[in-house]
């Protein structure tokens, strides 16, 4: 991970970067639960569920994640237009009847409460519960104070991440806030094998998922950026842009959108690290390992042959192959060595996401 071996030293900057927007959920899947198709994004799900099935059960959507049993956290205040209603004809909020417009309008306006809410139809009646604590301003401030007290320790080790968490625990209401941030350090010391983490490789990717789920209701540029690196990771690309909003991984991610739609794009050269800040102290070494083979349009036979060795390593994550995979197709095309580029694409062949591509090329090259 980038802050304990770049030597980056001007951290001071940080504080520019702190105010946005976006959101995600990764862990979500964006599937009907009446007719089992899947969905691109959730708003597609939101206006399928809608539009399809209108005499269904009640449905509940906040911040496009559909509410079932179990309860949710909100931890930064809800707009109406983040509520969305289906198939509901009265609502009952903490035992009063309310109308549905009003509704909305009385979510957004709670700060500390868990409140309960029915819905209900002329045939069915759903029961959920919302407990809200939102986190203020001067505590999400202090958490990502802390943040860059750990970033300036140039050390990310069990006994860093316990620091910063005892440090970070006196901001009370952005709790969430600091356990999102953690969960992908703890995610990131798992992944690269650290002697220091207690976790198995494997259990990266829970702490990844669960990162982002509490991350999710936090707009920050530090939130969204590890939301980005997160399905930047997972290579969901297109929820990596809104979260990237620009620099270099947004790039790099909006090239493999292309490709895994099956377009056929041109690598675009990076530029150096260095400006970049949250990219800087945030990135992953596998993340680090693609933005640097993205740095050179020309990568010479024994830049090819390391890369072709780093592929092969037992530390990159089988979503970190196929990126490289990729990429090292179009740099052999580059250098005229289509013999290797085939060899590679024959590998990607079986994943049928990556098909309309991969058959467009091999075209091309035979
Ligand atoms: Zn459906």
């Amino acid at each position: 991970m980038g802050f304990w071996h770049t030597g980056y030293e001007e951290h001071h900057q940080i504080s520019s970067f702190w105010d946005s927007d976006q959101r995600l959920d990764l862990s979500v899947e964006y599937k009907c639960e009446h007719c089992g198709r899947s969905f691109q994004s959730a708003d597609l799900l939101v206006e399928h569920r809608f539009s399809s099935h209108p005499y269904k059960s009640p449905i509940l959507f906040v911040r496009k994640r559909q509410l079932g049993a179990l309860p949710i956290n909100i931890n930064t205040p809800l707009d109406p237009s983040d509520i969305s209603i289906g198939c509901a004809t009265s609502a009952t909020l903490n035992g009063k009847k309310i109308s549905l417009d009003e509704l909305k309008l009385q979510l957004s306006k709670v700060r500390q409460d868990n409140i309960d809410l029915i819905l209900s139809n002329h045939e069915l009646t759903l029961r959920y519960r919302i407990n809200f604590n939102i986190s203020s301003e001067e505590d999400m401030a202090g958490v990502e104070s802390e943040f860059l007290k750990l970033v300036e320790g140039k050390e990310l080790t069990r006994s860093s991440i316990d620091k910063f968490i005892s440090k970070a625990a006196a901001y009370r209401s952005a709790t969430n806030y600091m356990d999102g941030l953690c969960e992908y350090f703890y995610g990131v010391l798992a992944k690269e094998g650290s002697g220091n983490s207690s976790l198995l490789q494997s259990k990266y990717r829970e702490k990844f998922n669960r990162s982002a789920e509490q991350l999710l209701d936090y707009s920050r540029p530090l939130a969204n950026f590890v939301k980005g690196l997160i399905a930047f990771h997972f290579n969901h690309f297109s929820e990596a842009g809104k979260f990237l909003n620009n620099g270099n991984l947004f790039k790099i991610s909006g090239f493999y959108e292309q490709i895994f739609i099956g377009n056929d794009v041109e690598i675009e050269v990076c530029e150096s690290l260095a400006t970049k800040l949250l990219e800087n102290i945030l990135v992953d070494d596998e993340t680090n390992l693609i933005i640097n083979a993205f740095k050179f349009s020309d990568l010479s036979r024994v830049d090819l042959n390391n890369l072709d060795q780093e592929s092969q390593s037992d530390k990159l994550s089988e979503f970190g192959r196929i990126k490289i995979k990729i990429l090292m197709i179009k740099l052999y095309i580059k250098s005229k060595n289509e013999k290797k580029a085939v060899s590679i694409l024959k590998e990607l062949k079986g994943l049928s996401n990556l098909e309309p591509w991969v058959d467009q090329i091999l075209k091309k090259i035979e």
